[in-house]
């Protein structure tokens, strides 16, 4: 667990200034502020510290491992939607089916029919966002941008999934670049109109580029450690 302040205002505070800079991002590119999430990322975060940032407004929390947030559903505060934003293995889709609203790091045929199976068993759609490698980093997830619209198609037909848009992580340095890369290739999917796949969210921006990914049409931003501070992997 975190060693954090008992009162926990730091949450606030740093709510805050995000808050503050997600409006004044907005504005500089005339997009309404209110069509902007923000997404608390709760990696090594204690539950009772998230629990503090959804009584603070936060609607959004982001899910990277099953197993920690197995560990911690049953704190958490039940009124805010959980994304599953992490690597996923087929065989721990189970565990999330039903806690979660979304599952945004689908890169995979395979992935996305064992969600739909599951979804279908539990009588739910599941919405999905394909995560996008947009800077081809062999060490990350995501599919290559010029296969997404294919993987898009095929994974529109299932019944037990609806696609909403897209993820990416883009690469640390020149995050700029690929983060206009990933805006277009989001727009020219959605000129497509591929049937059966809403392009409504875009899921980019982190702590250290949620203003210029804002700039770039991001409808998601995922905080961590400009909300929570610095993670301890100790959790
Ligand atoms: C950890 C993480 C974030 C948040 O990163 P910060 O730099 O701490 O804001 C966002 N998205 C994903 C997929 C993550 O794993």
């Amino acid at each position: 667990m975190v060693k954090v302040d008992k009162s926990y205002g730091y949450v606030d505070d740093n709510l805050r200034e995000i808050r503050s800079n997600i409006a004044e991002a907005a504005a500089k590119c005339g997009r309404d502020e209110k069509s902007i999430r923000i997404m608390a990322v709760t990696k090594t975060v204690a539950p009772e510290i998230v629990n503090h940032a959804v009584g603070a407004g936060i609607g959004l929390l982001g899910e990277n491992r099953v197993q920690e947030f197995l560990s911690k559903q049953e704190i958490y505060d039940i009124s805010a939607e959980v994304h599953f934003i992490g690597n996923l293995q087929t065989n721990k889709v189970k565990y999330i089916i039903e806690p979660m609203t979304m599952i945004q790091s689908v890169d995979s045929l395979k992935l996305a029919q064992e969600i739909n199976r599951l979804a279908i068993a539990h009588n739910k759609v599941m919405n999905i966002l394909c995560e996008v490698n947009i800077g081809k980093e062999a060490s990350k997830g995501g599919i290559a941008p010029d296969e997404t619209a294919d993987l898009l198609e095929r994974i529109a037909p299932l019944e037990g999934i609806r696609v909403k848009g897209l993820m990416t992580i883009p690469p640390p340095s020149d995050g700029d670049i690929f983060l206009g890369r990933m805006e277009e290739l989001f727009n020219n999917i959605k000129d497509r109109n591929i049937e059966g796949v809403d392009m409504d969210e875009l899921s980019m921006g982190m702590t250290h580029d949620y203003a210029e990914a804002i700039k770039h049409g991001s409808t998601i931003v995922r905080i961590g450690t400009g909300l929570f501070g610095a993670r301890n992997y100790n959790f």
